[in-house]
């Protein structure tokens, strides 16, 4: 058991920590954010939305990596894959302008790599199937660039399906063949199939049609507080019988509470249900979520691991949750290198 926060901070330093989903690279985009430059945090209130995740802060709370989520504008549709594109370009240069702070990554063993090099691993995802404007092809000119998930819905609905809440809404209709198409193609090329903000037909949908393990970046469950953004018990065993990962969400509004108790509550229900192999961490800092307290940028992420070590989870079970879920999932669905032309190792 871990003693203090202090002990937790060390404790990421044998473990990588990878967080499945911040948003950072829209600010980036849109506002010029720095991700190598370290940021004041802000009071809680006051956050909303920007500026939890930088590099300086990683390092500061033992952070080995992120998967940085990119979402979209639905309307028009036809600005979707530029956007994308454009914040591709700011992780692009954050990584190049780092000076060998920050890498790419691709697979869990890349990350491993990073860690062990003392370098922050960088990927990303996609949010959201419009990105794709209904084209199935699309998913390999993304995959080319590294994005090694895509969600298939966000807060409207697209060609692929219909979302568990937002424009468009609706629950008797799941994945359409446009998005039977786009997970043969995710399959194809080793694009991890990503369900969060999708509607329970489709999400069922999805899982039936995939043939390797899915992930949900971020969600909270519903079995600890019931609400349209959180997954219930069947869908968390679904994921843990796929061998896929559960990344839980930092946002108060809903984990239903304000403190990080709540937020373990929601971890340790994902244990119980799903395994101590479902369970991972996927913040959306940076997506308009306002954190627990104690939790108010990535660099107290210590203080979760040492409050989840008090609830009673072994250190082997925290470097599961912490990270070695979300890596396993990345090498068991490895990108299809010799088709997307990946020259690094
Ligand atoms: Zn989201």
């Amino acid at each position: 058991m871990l003693q203090s926060v202090d002990e937790a901070r060390e404790f990421h330093r044998e473990v990588p920590v990878l967080d499945l989903h911040a948003d950072t690279p829209m600010l980036s985009n849109v506002s010029g954010y720095d991700i190598n430059a370290r940021h004041d945090r802000k009071l809680p209130k006051a956050i909303n939305g920007i500026g939890h995740v930088d590099v300086p802060r990683m390092r500061d709370g033992g952070v080995a990596g992120q998967i940085f989520g990119m979402w979209t504008m639905p309307y028009p549709e036809i600005l979707c894959p530029r956007s994308i594109h454009k914040q591709l370009d700011c992780i692009d240069r954050a990584i190049a302008d780092s000076g060998g702070g920050m890498r790419r990554c691709w697979t869990g063993r890349d990350v491993r790599e990073a860690h062990a090099a003392g370098t922050i691993a960088a990927l990303a995802g996609i949010e959201g199937g419009q990105a794709l404007r209904g084209n199935p092809g699309r998913v390999e000119e993304f995959a080319a660039r590294g994005v090694r998930y895509i969600g298939l819905l966000h807060f409207s609905a697209n060609a692929l399906g219909k979302p568990a809440y937002g424009k468009g809404a609706q629950d008797d209709i799941g994945l359409s063949s446009v998005g039977h198409e786009v997970i043969d193609e995710m399959n194809r090329l080793g694009v991890i199939v990503d369900l969060a903000h999708i509607n329970q037909m489709g999400f069922y949908d999805a899982i039936a049609a995939s043939n390797s393990p899915p992930m949900v970046s971020h969600t909270g469950v519903h079995g600890v507080h019931p609400h349209w953004r959180n997954i219930d018990d069947d869908q968390l065993r679904a994921i843990g019988d796929a061998g896929g990962c559960v990344g839980v969400i930092f946002a108060r509004k809903f984990l239903g509470g304000k403190g990080i108790d709540k937020l373990c509550d929601h971890i340790l229900h994902v244990i119980e249900v799903a395994g101590e192999d479902t369970a991972a961490l996927g913040s959306d800092f940076d997506g308009f979520v306002v954190p627990p307290v104690g939790l108010e940028d990535v660099s107290l992420l210590p203080n979760l691991t040492y409050a989840l070590s008090r609830r009673g989870l072994s250190d082997n079970t925290l470097a599961k949750l912490l990270g070695g879920n979300a890596i396993r999932v990345l090498d068991d669905v490895p990108p299809a290198r010799e088709i997307l032309g990946i020259d690094k190792t």
